[in-house]
């Protein structure tokens, strides 16, 4: 099985290592061509104002949407979920607009620009220890979505179907559980 990481910006070998370590394949994807090749789709940390621009120059952003609508799963961390969110709060704009979630930018302040915690995810039975880099938090969900982790009240990880969002960076630790998690997402999405 083959799971993309988009290559325009960000921690892409990282995720690529964590996939690997999942039992995947992990392919950084350049061009929108390359979608074809793929199961799953990682769009990883960077910077989201600058992945969205990157998207849309090189004409990423209707291609990842059939490749969605394809039922094929996309997971976002950090400035990925950001791009996938339906609502970014004080933007007019959003990027995919896929994942039925309000998001806000940079919402854990400055003095806690970074930082580490360990957080019980839903589906995962241990703590995991997730490392949040300028982080955003998701504000609010919609029906179709369901909370898979908070820290101090605030929504930090979310699933909507095939799609997944975590505010912080797994692949910045040898933890894989929640790549192996996306994994799972995959294979069952071919199964189906
Ligand atoms: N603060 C960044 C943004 O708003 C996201 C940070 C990250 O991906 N580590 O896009």
């Amino acid at each position: 099985m083959k799971i993309g990481v988009l290559a325009l910006q960000g921690a892409v070998a990282e995720h690529i290592r964590s996939i690997e370590l999942a039992g995947a394949e992990g392919i950084a994807i350049k061009k929108k061509e390359e979608l074809q090749d793929i199961q799953g789709l990682i769009i990883p940390g960077g910077e989201s104002t600058t992945i969205g621009k990157l998207m849309r120059k090189y004409d990423f952003m209707d291609a990842i949407r059939e490749f969605s609508a394809a039922g094929k799963p996309v997971f976002g961390t950090c400035a990925g979920l950001i791009v996938l969110a339906k609502t970014i709060e004080g933007q007019e704009d959003a990027h995919l607009e896929l994942m039925d979630i309000t998001v806000a930018r940079n919402a854990f302040g400055r003095q806690r620009e970074s930082f580490e915690a360990d957080l019980d995810v839903k589906g995962i039975d241990e703590p995991i220890r997730a490392v949040f880099i300028r982080a955003p938090l998701i504000r609010s969900v919609g029906d179709q979505v369901a909370v898979l982790s908070s820290y101090n009240g605030e929504i930090v990880a979310a699933r909507q179907g095939h799609l997944l969002a975590s505010s912080f960076h797994p692949e910045l630790t040898d933890d894989y559980r929640l790549h192996q998690y996306f994994v799972d997402m995959v294979k069952a999405s071919q199964a189906s």
